[in-house]
């Protein structure tokens, strides 16, 4: 957005004012440390009713942005945040920050002098975001580096996995044998966590499925790692829930997953693309559903899918319009004519049908030409691994969790 001259120097002024600051003159209580957690100024928390949320909100002072995971505000800057916490527009919220009022005068100098720090603390945070994703790049290779081949037959921890998934892979790669590559095993990972002070828990340690995530250019830029537990039902490792209830994920990122796929199956000379969410039920679709000239990648998140949306001066979120100033999501490769997104079934009130539209538009708007489509959901509330694992059930392919097979199981 163009601003007049005027305002263009009042959002200066606010933007010398970081998130973190701003807290700190409004007195709320955060913990110390690079990511400062407290209760929300938004929505709060009552403790007196025994509501548990005193954590709720945290700002990452390093990334200058905050986020509540109750009432889902959630941004970078100090703008965004008053116009959050305040409930207020973008010139108001300005206005609070600075002391000044709008229609102010102010001399040329002062305002060439806020845009040069603007600036510079503009690229100072870029560099700082960069830094810390090539970091994590690095830590992600470094784990991807110290996997093991998978070994596509019994006995083998990730082809166990797979057949209690319902998913028997033999038959799919004795024709294509270069498929799923992608896929390692990490036995005995550890699944940790980074405290406030910076150092890190391990919660767990258990055999995983390590995926490497590929860039646009098909550099690697992400291990995904998915912790198994072969007695579960599902075969995913069960976390203890983390402070404040906070629930663990069983599936974790280590580098980046913006733009990125898990290209689990791309044939000589594809022209189709089937992206799900995750590996499981792209593979579902892959071995149950497959066509030829057909590529299969996982695409990590719906937000990969999606990109952000589109946003409207009133503040409120277009929610299947996609934001096209996003660069960080995934864009389909230019031999992609047909672009088809599998609906993982999600609940009510997820927006997953809205994110996928939202994401198909982004990429026609990128490729003009292309087609895109969204597979609909087996089911409400199933996904298309819940629809493989009932086949293989039927059919007497696949596995009974270890578990389970023993008498063990619930
Ligand atoms: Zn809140």
């Amino acid at each position: 957005m163009t601003l007049p001259p005027h305002l263009e120097a009042l959002k200066n002024e606010a933007l010398r004012t970081t998130c973190e600051s701003w807290a700190i003159r409004s007195r709320w209580y955060l913990s110390p440390g690079i990511e400062r957690v407290g209760p929300c100024p938004k929505c709060g928390y009552d403790p007196k009713k025994g509501e548990r949320g005193s954590d709720r909100f945290s700002i990452n002072t390093q990334k200058n942005v905050f986020n509540c995971r109750r009432c889902g505000i959630k941004g970078e800057g100090v703008i965004r945040l008053v116009m959050e916490v305040r409930d207020v527009d973008f010139i108001p919220a300005c206005e609070i920050i600075t002391g000044r009022t709008a229609d102010e005068p102010i001399d040329s100098d002062r305002a060439a002098q806020l845009a040069r720090e603007a600036e510079q603390q503009k690229s100072k945070q870029i560099e700082i975001g960069e830094q810390k994703r090539r970091k994590a790049i690095r830590a992600g290779r470094k784990i991807w580096d110290s996997t093991h081949k998978v070994h596509w037959e019994p006995g083998h921890e990730i082809f166990e996995y797979f057949m209690v998934r319902g998913l028997d892979v033999r038959s799919f790669l004795a024709r294509f044998p270069d498929a799923l590559t992608c896929l390692r095993y990490a036995p005995m990972l550890n699944w940790a966590e980074q405290r406030a002070d910076g150092g890190y828990d391990i919660i767990a340690k258990a055999d995983a499925m390590v995926a490497g995530i590929q860039d646009p250019d098909g550099v690697f830029c992400g291990a995904h790692r998915t912790w198994i537990d072969l007695t579960q039902p599902k075969g995913r490792l069960i976390l203890p829930d983390g402070p404040g209830g906070k629930k663990r994920d069983t599936k974790k990122v280590l580098g980046t997953q913006k733009r990125g796929a898990i290209r689990l199956f791309t044939p000589p000379n594809p022209r189709r693309l089937v992206g799900g969410e995750g590996i499981e039920t792209t593979v579902s679709v892959m071995l149950y559903g497959f066509e030829p000239d057909t590529a299969y990648w996982a695409l990590v998140n719906s937000n990969n899918m999606a990109g952000r949306a589109l946003r409207l001066e009133t503040r409120k979120f277009v929610q299947d319009e996609p934001d096209m100033a996003d660069d960080e999501a995934f864009v389909p490769p230019e031999w992609c004519e047909e672009l088809f997104y599998l609906d993982d079934g999600d609940g009510p009130g997820s927006k997953l049908k809205e994110k996928l539209t939202r994401g198909l538009r982004r990429a026609r708007r990128l490729r003009p030409g292309l087609k895109g489509f969204i597979v609909p959901a087996p089911g409400q509330g199933q996904d298309f691994n819940d629809a493989a694992m009932a086949m293989a059930a039927e059919i007497g392919s696949g596995r009974a969790p270890a578990g389970v097979a023993n008498g063990a199981g619930t």
